[in-house]
Parts: structure tokens; sequence; C-alpha cells
């Protein structure tokens, strides 16, 4: 249980200037006032309550000194192998292994979901880039090293040419470049956090004022009531609050699998979803916030 995710555990520990049992208690605690979570959605809810931003990304091959999950990276693919074909259960398979390379180390890769395979023997040379969302790590018993895994739940992206990265990774700004004006920002960032108060917005259909639950003027007969969420977006480097509006706060609930617009807003608040936003800023009370137009999942695949 939750073995892939000690290092949240231990940031979370960290932070409270507690043991880790002290944090385990407190995911026991969370369980309890909301029996529909899973374990791993309670420590991350603990986390971010205590100020812990429950994602682990941009990982660097040394930082795989564990067992993980969850694992996003980037590296140069500095040996591919030819592919292997396996049988598991009975069912023809292709397995393709990697050596990955950064400034820190390299580390070996084995790919088991065939498709991806299929492609990697295809699109990959030595010396591309390779992009990976969601892989996990393992020890390999036989030399004591952590490889990484990729199996169907992850995703790859290879790219060919190191200046086509940099040119893709421009498209992009900073969150910590959004000034007070009215140009449109894109931005690439992880959406760690969405309030979960006020996800309507009431509006008077005849005056078109924000209401409680009736307009002092025309009552309760033409209210509107519009999504409205607001949350908080974070690049890696910094952190801006967002607002989503109606389609768009549709197309942000839409990034989660979830049956009902509660479990939706709870399991994008996590941390888990990246997403390239197009926004307007706007300032009010002094803070600066994100007006979102759009929003779209990164498509990590090709
Ligand atoms: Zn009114």
């Amino acid at each position: 249980m939750m073995e892939n995710e000690d290092w949240l555990v231990k940031a979370v520990a960290e932070k409270l200037g507690t043991g880790q049992d002290k944090v385990k208690e407190l995911v026991k605690k969370k369980l309890y006032e909301f029996p529909n979570l899973t374990e791993s959605a309670a420590l991350r809810m603990v986390a971010t309550e205590n100020g812990v931003m429950p994602i682990r990304r941009n990982y660097k091959i040394a930082d795989i000194n564990d067992e993980f999950g969850h694992i996003n990276i980037t590296a140069t693919i500095k040996r591919k192998f030819p592919p292997r074909e396996i049988t598991i259960k009975g069912t023809k398979s292709k397995v393709i292994n990697l050596v990955l390379q950064d400034q820190g180390g390299s580390i070996n890769v084995v790919v088991w979901d065939a498709n991806k395979a299929g492609y990697l023997e295809k699109e990959a040379s030595d010396g591309d880039t390779i992009s990976i969302a969601n892989a996990y790590s393992r020890k390999n018993k036989l030399n004591d090293k952590y490889e990484l895994h990729l199996g169907n739940g992850c995703a790859i992206k290879v790219t060919k040419n190191p200046t086509a990265l940099v040119a893709y990774k421009k498209e992009y700004q900073r969150i910590s470049d959004v000034k007070d004006d009215s140009k449109l920002y894109q931005i690439r960032c992880f959406v760690v956090r969405l309030f979960t108060n006020n996800i309507f917005l009431i509006r008077c259909g005849i005056c078109k004022k924000k209401v409680i639950d009736k307009c002092d003027e025309h009552g309760d007969t033409a209210l509107s009531k519009t999504l409205f969420i607001s949350g908080i977006l974070d690049d890696g480097l910094s952190t801006i609050r967002a607002s989503f509006f109606d389609k768009t706060a549709e197309k942000l609930l839409g990034l989660s699998k979830a049956e009902n617009i509660e479990n939706k807003v709870n399991d994008v608040s996590f941390g888990l979803y990246e997403v390239e936003v197009s926004g307007v800023p706007n300032k009010f009370n002094e803070t600066l916030s994100l007006n979102v137009k759009d929003v779209r999942p990164i498509d990590y695949t090709i």
C-alpha cells in the first residue's frame, strides 16, 4: 500500500516536522471522512492541505532511486536495442529495451507495451530525445539497479531534432511572464488545486447580476446557473490563480473520467493533469489571476 508514494509521505512529514506514521494517520482519518477516496487520493489531499504539491515531475535519472509510480522524464536515447518477441500468457508480444541518459547518469528501460515498442522500433534512433509520462521504476534483482518500465498506461514522445524541441518549448510562456495586460497567454502547466466551494455561478437572467439565491429586484424566477471553477496552476517555477467558466470549466472537468461533478472536481484537484491553457490576466485586489479561455490536455503521444 502506497509503496510508490513514500516520497510524498516523506515530503509531508518533513513539512509538518513529524514522523511518517503521523502522516499515515492523517491519511487514515481522511479515508474515514471520505470513504470513496482511494488511499492515493487521500494522501494527495493531505499533502495539498499541508502545502506540499503532490506531484513529482521532471525526474532526473539520478532521482530514480526507489520503486516509484507516475514518473515523468525527458532524456536522450543512448542506445536502442532490437525488439524481442515474447509470449505472455500464450499471446505473442513485442518488447524493446533502451538505455537513457541525462547529465546525472543512465538507466535501462523496458518497454512492455507492444504498440509503443513497435513505434520506437520504427521511429526512434540513438541520440533522439524521448519524453515519457507515467512510467514506473522497479529494481532489477540481477544487478540491483533500478529500471524504468513502460506499460500501456504510459505515454511517450520522441523528438528527432533537438532544435525542434527548443521551438516546441518556446511557444509557451511562463507563469512568471504574466503581466497585468490584456494579452492572451499560452502556458503549459499542471492543475494543482481546484477550490470545491461555489462551483456554480448564479446570475439573475434579467439584470445579469451575481446573486446568492434570488435577485432583490427580480426574485428567483429567471436565475441562470453557470459552471465556475477557480484553482491554481503551476508550471514548475511559479503558480497563479485561474478561473474557468462555462464551456472551459466543462473542458477542464472533462479531463477526469469520474462520473459526477464533485468527483471530477476532486480528481482534477490533485496535480495529476498537465494542460495547455490560453488565458487573459485579470487583476483584482492587487492579485493577478488568469481568466482561462481554453484548456487542452497535453498530448504526449504522436
Ligand atoms: Zn435581477
